[in-house]
């Protein structure tokens, strides 16, 4: 590469899907290019925007960073969304998903007028954003593709897109093998989306436009890294012929206290009081308890058997709740609940928003219970976790099975439905006694939870070093970065 090449600075514009689960992995990335020399464009929506202006300002004006963000609205009043409504989270039923959807598509049209202005070299969108490769073409400028998950679930995804293994079985709760994997990964149907069972006909037809954008798209980046999956790393790029690069854990872009907590929302609680009560826990006597930046899809006689389930456990907590409706966090929570947990200083709840990679990273906790989304599965294995697995939609299932089945630092909690809205207010799909008895298994003192803190604390020494000078997901960003500049002028690679 010429000297000119070298100092020539690339910019990439970084546009994320409306979800906090799709938004912090890739803001995290962009500081990662970032703190690489590229000039690192955030596409957000103006509320978005403002969630995150501040830890995005600090980058730049603290550590140098050349990143900053720019503006994309959403038409609310046209695609029938209330004001306001500009992220999944703010979604309160089902219906609403869809028009969402629509009102995402309409930001092609200020995407192209960004792009003819600033001409970046290369855009990364999020999956569901399949515009932005049609507007990048126009422009030729190459689209990458970010999915938020790992290359664990979007090989079991595509394997049975592609085999229909799940079609030729004769119930809901018969368990098929996965085929042609590394691993032999057992499933049912009742674990799968409703748009993999046919239920679910508009996301049927946007996972038909997101494969389609793909393969027109340059390649895909994962937040991942490649010693924690490395069979399905090579099944992804070998056997399902995926150009793609793992960057990853992205989350450990956040070294200090101030950058965990400031992932996404406002935390609903002081950092240092968080801090402060678990610095008052033995080490890895303490289990998180956080089922994702969604608004819960458990019921509240569901809620009620958690807490229950944790009392009878004895362990000390710090419990995320999230409830759709607020009034209903008070009373799915047994009688008195709160107060004792406060007076014993046996649980910690926190309503709304917790700062998660901060508690998961603290020296006082010892387990994790998770709904597996992707992040928080990545999160858990960083901070040297081992996991109760408790999968609810999306690809949870699958990465339920990583968990447990492939890296053996997790116990399922024996969740058994996909589901994705709450059905019914009364369903308890896990007893208070299982509760008990797998926190009280995870976080006890067993041949099994010694076995599973080891192998945690390796894959977390891992996940560190694949971020490091020297480590797979460092040279992978590293190669990628040279590869945009020869592409970016591929004259003067000769020189
Ligand atoms: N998160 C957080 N505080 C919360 C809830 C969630 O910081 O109270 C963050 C979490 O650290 C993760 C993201 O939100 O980075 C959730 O992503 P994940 O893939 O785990 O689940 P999703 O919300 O997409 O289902």
């Amino acid at each position: 590469m010429s000297s000119s090449d070298a100092d020539r600075q690339l910019e990439i514009f970084f546009f994320p899907f409306t979800a906090y689960g799709h938004m912090i992995p890739i803001i995290d990335m962009a500081k990662l290019f970032a703190a690489r020399g590229v000039k690192a464009t955030l596409l957000l929506t103006p509320h978005n925007a403002s969630i995150f202006s501040e830890s995005i300002d600090r980058e730049r004006l603290l550590s140098g960073l050349d990143i900053n963000i720019q503006i994309l609205g959403l038409p609310f009043g046209e695609a029938g969304l209330p004001e306001g409504i500009e992220n999944i989270d703010d979604i309160r039923s089902p219906d609403m998903l869809p028009k969402h959807f629509l009102a995402i598509q309409s930001l092609q049209q200020p995407l192209e007028q960004l792009l003819e202005k600033h001409r970046p070299d290369f855009i990364v969108a999020d999956m569901f954003l399949t515009f932005a490769t049609e507007a990048a073409s126009k422009y030729g400028i190459p689209r990458f593709v970010f999915h938020g998950t790992g290359f664990f679930p979007q090989c079991i995804e595509e394997t049975l897109v592609s085999h229909k293994t799940h079609e030729g079985i004769t119930s809901d709760g018969e368990i098929f093998v996965v085929p042609d994997l590394p691993d032999n990964i057992k499933m049912t149907r009742l674990q799968l989306s409703d748009h993999l069972r046919g239920n679910d006909a508009f996301m049927t037809e946007a996972w038909v436009h997101v494969r389609e954008s793909e393969k027109k798209s340059y390649g895909i980046l994962v937040n991942s890294f490649y010693e924690l999956e490395p069979a399905y790393a090579m099944h992804y790029k070998n056997v399902l012929s995926k150009r793609a690069w793992s960057i990853g854990p992205v989350s450990l872009r956040n070294r200090n206290n101030m950058d965990k907590a400031q992932r996404g929302k406002k935390t609903s609680v002081d950092e240092h009081f968080v801090v402060n009560w678990l610095d008052s826990k033995e080490p890895h006597s303490v289990l998180y308890i956080c089922f994702g930046s969604m608004y819960s899809r458990l019921s509240k006689a569901q809620w009620h058997e958690i807490a229950l389930g944790l009392e009878y456990s004895e362990t000390s907590f710090i419990w995320v709740i999230r409830n759709i409706k607020q009034e209903e966090e008070e009373s799915s929570l047994p009688e008195g609940f709160e107060d004792r947990m406060n007076a014993n200083k046996k649980g910690l709840i926190i309503k709304e928003w917790a700062p998660q990679v901060l508690i998961l990273d603290h020296p006082a906790v010892g387990g994790f219970m998770t709904h597996c989304g992707w992040n928080s599965l990545l999160e858990g294995v960083s901070a040297g976790v081992p996991m109760v697995t408790w999968p609810m939609s999306s690809e949870q299932f699958y990465n339920e099975n990583l968990i447990t089945t492939v890296l053996k630092i997790g116990i399922q909690v024996g969740v058994e439905k996909w589901n994705s809205w709450i059905k019914d207010l009364k369903d308890v799909s896990v007893k208070k006694e299982k509760i008990a008895d797998v926190v009280s298994r995870l976080m006890g003192d067993g041949e099994e939870a010694k076995k599973m803190r080891t192998t945690a604390k390796e894959l977390s020494d891992m996940a560190k070093e694949a971020v490091e000078e020297g480590g797979s997901s460092y040279e992978n960003l590293t190669a990628l970065i040279q590869e945009f500049m020869m592409f970016k002028k591929p004259s003067t690679a000769t020189n």
